[in-house]
């Protein structure tokens, strides 16, 4: 099979061709149509997540495609069904997934460094985040998929598997964004577009979207943006409260990542208002905020991971409001590329141009 690998972090990911392992009793093959280039697969080539990258492994943590094999313990799916690839497992029996918080199943970690693939020299390769989605079949345990129905394009489906669930859930299940309620969304790539939408669906009254970049800010009104702020014109919290007549926002979304953005988005909330955390600085970033200012205005500062989405119940939720145009995935492919392009499509994603390229051919 045709994969993705990454060497050497830093470095670009090299083609080739692998022997795939058999998969256990508990996997399933999967032959993968399709695979969203996320931010994180440039941050994991970059060297942020050192201690997830133990050798070469295969990138890529977004897809979409069908089940071609399946180990003789697996339950959840059966040959020929399309799945989407979660880059967290639900596993469905640990603590964390009986507690209705499957996107913190414990089972996350044990099939990080999971051999998956030999190279031609018999080197082992593991996949990234247990999936491995820039090959052309990968093999995972089976708390990685999810069935889904859908006639939908894979291209659209595998944003699914993180950017688009991330966004649209950082606002329904992290935040509970309320009806009548005020958003304002910092970064509008992928993931920042799929906040405004989930704000949407909640019938936020006013979505404030903030990009440097014209095009996004053009998308983000398309996709149920209010309004649109250029922050390289001002601070933006100083804009956000300009168009606020003073007041913040009850919900600011970081989709930047590190200690200024976060810093930014808390000076744009309200009294109770509430800062999600959805984009990641450096791993030994530290946060200072205002201990009184928080305490006494009772504000929020809360983590975001995978969207707090229960994947076995919202990928099909998420299906179903993109089905009936609820939700718009048309902007957010920006182009479909071959697994031949993947350091290119990786570069154009610092341009800013692009929102997500996908790959749909392997
Ligand atoms: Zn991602
Ligand atoms: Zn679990």
């Amino acid at each position: 099979m045709r994969s993705a690998v990454l060497h050497t972090l830093g470095s670009d990911l090299s083609v080739e061709s692998l022997e795939p392992l058999p998969p256990a009793p508990r996997d399933v093959v999967v032959q993968v149509q399709a695979s969203g280039i996320c931010h994180t697969d440039l941050s994991m080539r970059n060297g942020l997540f050192p201690m997830m990258f133990s050798g070469p492994m295969i990138g890529g943590h977004e897809g979409a495609g069908v089940v071609v094999d399946v180990g003789a313990q697996v339950s959840r799916v059966a040959l020929g069904d399309r799945v989407i690839a979660s880059f967290r497992p639900a596993c469905g029996t640990c603590p964390s997934c009986v507690a209705g918080r499957s996107h913190l199943c414990d089972a996350h970690g044990t099939f990080l460094h999971r051999p998956r693939a030999l190279r031609h020299n018999g080197e082992q390769t593991v996949a990234m985040s247990g999936i491995g989605t820039f090959s052309e079949f990968l093999t995972c345990d089976e708390a990685s998929v999810v069935r889904i129905e859908s006639d939908l394009p894979a291209s659209h489906l595998a944003l699914l598997g993180c950017g688009m669930t991330t966004g649209v859930g950082a606002a329904l299940f992290t935040a509970r964004v309320q009806a009548g309620s005020t958003v304002a969304v910092l970064g509008c790539g992928g993931v920042g577009q799929s906040v405004i939408q989930g704000a949407a669906v909640a019938g936020a009254a006013r979505i404030i979207a903030i990009d440097p970049i014209e095009s996004k800010r053009e998308i983000a009104l398309r996709v149920g943006a209010t309004d649109v702020i250029d922050p390289t014109t001002g601070p933006a919290h100083e804009l956000v409260r300009e168009l606020m007549r003073g007041r913040g926002v009850q919900y600011a979304f970081d989709v930047v990542g590190g200690p200024e953005a976060v810093a930014s988005t808390y000076a744009m909330i309200d009294k109770g208002g509430m800062v999600v955390l959805v984009g990641y600085g450096p791993i030994d970033a530290e946060l200072r905020l205002p201990a009184f200012d928080l305490q006494s205005q009772e504000k929020t500062v809360k983590g975001c991971v995978a969207g707090s989405a229960q994947v076995r119940r919202d990928f099909q939720k998420f299906i179903d409001l993109i089905e009936t145009g609820r939700l718009k995935t048309d902007d957010l492919v920006s182009q479909e590329v071959a697994l031949d392009d993947i350091n290119i499509a990786m570069k154009a994603m610092l341009s800013g141009d692009v929102v997500r390229s996908v790959i749909t051919a392997f």
